[in-house]
């Protein structure tokens, strides 16, 4: 998958990354290309125009580091960005299926895959997740269909409900819910008809049998050879039908990928799924970081500025302690040290990282700070000017009363404030006097 597209990328930053030194102009070309290739590759129009431009305004803004060329960093960038625009679901593979049975609902086009897709689902969720699964058809017009399932149940030891000849889809739907309850199964899907167009018949069956399941997952299965089709469809079913993620397939194929590139950005719906062949097993979670790798095919230089980036973070966190234990702790000192707080997982999570703490974190909480405070707090450094953040010293009466209607608090949270950066600021310094083997210098290992 996305043969075409990684080419021509590959192209734009092979040439990009040999240069030493990048004009605008150079980034620019190549921004330009990138944004012709995302276009060949089918990305909707407004999709390949604000990527480009988040490139480029993260290019222009970006700290460089010595260890890697400007062409790397771009490369980095445009990596981090395809990784957001991809990025729709935390835990795309994560299905929504506890209070057993739960239902699962597939729709989709007529050969989008959607049958193959569910047998796919259903043997994951047997041999991943040890969950007893129960498939429905409820193709009524295509018996072909409703056998197909049959058979790969069969193939993959999944079971069916058996086939009632005249029974409508919501029939079948509640005689797979009753089956579900009765059978002890975990999960039970049910496989709808597909037409070849979306049509009134296929949207009032789907939203009819939706509304007697009432399904945890709706999916939408869709064929990713047909581009931004693909988004169009599946903007349609999620305005009619409602969907909780796409599954894309045929990904395998030499198709130019620009479904998955623009699905979650157009219809803000989730890729939970790939399909990748015909067999059984060919399914996998949709992982952006992955995919992004494999378009870019630039592993290596990514690895390479991540590595640099964080080389530069350390540097700056060692020149930051070397004026905290100085006695150097201003106000932004004490904003950044909270913005990174919320940043590791709050309170908790700083704590846990850092060996001997409990000190600190028994006084912080003694001036009030636990991590719904810490926006709160923030708040107020945000609404001192510039020389009172610098000097603390300044703060008297009523610059203290400005500062704290400002941020809509009252004056003693500002005092719990500054009595906090006050001890914050003491013990930093009698942590550099510690020396060597202090707590701040173990911290930053
Ligand atoms: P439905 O009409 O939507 O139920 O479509 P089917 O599940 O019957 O699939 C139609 C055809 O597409 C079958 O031949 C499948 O084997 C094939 N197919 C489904 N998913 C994939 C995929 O991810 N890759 C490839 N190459 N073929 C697929």
């Amino acid at each position: 998958m996305f043969e075409n597209l990684s080419e021509r990328l590959s192209g734009v930053f092979d040439r990009l990354t040999k240069q030493g030194a990048l004009s605008e102009e150079d980034v620019k070309t190549a921004l330009r290309e990138v944004r012709v290739a995302l276009l060949e590759a089918d990305v909707s129009l407004p999709v390949a125009r604000d990527f480009v431009k988040a490139v480029q305004d993260k290019a222009t803004g970006q700290a460089v580091t010595k260890s890697v060329t400007p062409g790397q960093q771009v490369v980095k960038i445009v990596h981090d960005e395809l990784v957001h625009v991809l990025t729709g679901d935390e835990d795309p593979g994560k299905l929504k299926i506890d209070n057993p049975p739960a239902p699962i609902l597939m729709v989709g086009l007529q050969g989008s895959g959607k049958t193959t897709t569910t047998a796919k689902l259903a043997k994951r969720l047997k041999e991943r997740d040890g969950k007893r699964v129960l498939m429905a058809s409820l193709d009524v017009n295509r018996p072909a269909a409703m056998e197909q399932l049959q058979i790969l149940g069969v193939q993959i030891g999944v079971d069916t409900l058996p086939i009632v000849k005249g029974e409508d889809p919501v029939q079948i739907a509640k005689r797979a819910k009753t089956q579900a309850s009765l059978g002890g199964y975990d999960v039970y899907m049910l496989d709808t008809a597909g037409r070849l167009h979306i049509d009134h018949e296929l949207i009032a069956q789907a939203a009819a049998v939706r509304d007697v399941a009432n399904p945890r997952e709706t999916l939408l299965v869709v064929d990713g050879l047909t581009g931004q089709d693909a988004v169009n469809v599946a903007t349609e079913f999620d305005d009619k039908i409602g969907v909780t993620g796409v599954v894309l397939t045929r990904m395998d194929g030499d198709g130019r990928g620009g479904a998955a590139l623009s699905m979650r950005a157009v219809t803000g719906k989730p890729i939970r799924f790939v399909g990748l062949g015909e067999k059984m097993d060919a399914l996998e979670t949709f992982e952006p970081e992955r995919i992004s790798g494999r378009i870019l095919g630039m592993g290596d230089i990514v690895a390479l500025v991540e590595k640099a980036q964080e080389t530069l973070e350390v540097e700056q966190a060692e020149r930051m302690m070397r004026r905290f234990t100085k006695g150097q702790f201003n106000m932004n000192d004490l904003k950044m040290q909270l913005e990174q707080m919320m940043k590791m997982g709050g309170m908790e999570g700083m704590m846990s990282m850092m060996p001997g703490a409990a000190k600190m974190s028994k006084q912080m909480e003694g001036a009030g700070i636990d991590d719904k405070m810490i926006k709160r707090q923030i708040a107020l450094i945000q609404s001192m000017t510039k020389k009172e953040r610098a000097n603390p010293a300044l703060l008297q009466a009523s610059r203290k009363k400005r500062i704290a209607r400002g941020a809509g608090m009252e004056v003693s949270d500002l005092n719990k404030l500054l009595k906090m950066h006050r001890q914050m600021a003491d013990m930093m310094k009698k942590m550099g006097k510690m020396g060597k083997g202090g707590m701040l210098k173990q911290a930053m290992k």
